[in-house]
């Protein structure tokens, strides 16, 4: 394997030239390691072959939808994938996130702040680690975090980082009441602090995942038009 193994590794996966090409180079500057690909096809090989640390992803590609490659990723990985496209409809937005894509950027973009997320995403891949070293239970879940595993009913629950993320920030603050931007500074960072949608979709999604009842929630409670609280 050619490269250096302590850099970070980015597939990028965009059809326009001249996007890949400041992309890679902002990226470049960083230090990290682009392998580019224009399409979907190209960008899943790139993608099970690289051991990429995060995936950018354009939605509109020569040989299908973004969002089909998200959702063929996320049945193997959960590698973090931030989208990079021109369409600005929140329903789109709704659409890949709840695909299972961790953020979301719109074209025209400021490379800092592209590089900014990028940085706030590996960041969050290497800490976390050392945050809390002992383990939570709640209902039928169990988190540990020296392992970073979240178990329930004594099996591995697949969670994204940013899933895991949130999970575990409401975890480590019971019975408070988190605001909607609280959750957004502390999880997705600083950036994203009028993201809103982004809370509700992931709150669905982990409740899917922890609640016996998503509908009926006993662990992340609603607390109507200011944001959650979690009891353990
Ligand atoms: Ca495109």
């Amino acid at each position: 394997m050619a490269g250096d193994s302590t850099k970070p590794v980015v597939i990028l996966i965009e059809d326009e030239i001249q996007i890949r090409r400041f992309v890679r180079m902002a990226l470049e500057a960083e230090g990290c390691v682009v392998h580019e690909s224009d399409t979907i096809k190209r960008g899943l090989i790139e993608a099970a072959t690289r051991h990429p640390d995060i995936i950018v992803l354009d939605l509109g590609l020569p040989d299908g939808e973004g969002v089909d490659f998200i959702h063929d990723i996320r049945n193997w990985s959960e590698i973090p994938i931030l989208i990079l496209s021109a369409r600005t409809e929140e329903k789109e937005k709704v659409r890949a996130l709840d695909a299972g894509a961790d953020d979301y950027l719109t074209k025209p973009f400021g490379v800092a702040e592209l590089i900014a997320r990028i940085r706030a995403h590996l960041r969050r891949r290497t800490s976390g680690k050392n945050e809390n070293q002992g383990v939570i239970e709640f209902g039928s879940v169990r988190i540990d975090w020296q392992k970073r595993i979240v178990e329930r009913n004594g099996k591995i629950l697949h969670l994204t980082p940013i899933e895991y993320r949130l999970l575990t920030y409401m975890a480590s603050n019971p019975d408070c009441v988190l605001t909607q931007k609280q959750i957004l500074k502390s999880v997705w960072g600083p950036s994203h602090s009028e993201d809103v949608h982004y809370v509700r979709i992931y709150m669905g999604r982990l409740r899917k995942k922890i609640e016996d009842l998503p509908s009926q929630p006993k662990h992340i409670m609603t607390e109507s038009s200011v944001g959650y609280r979690f009891i353990l």
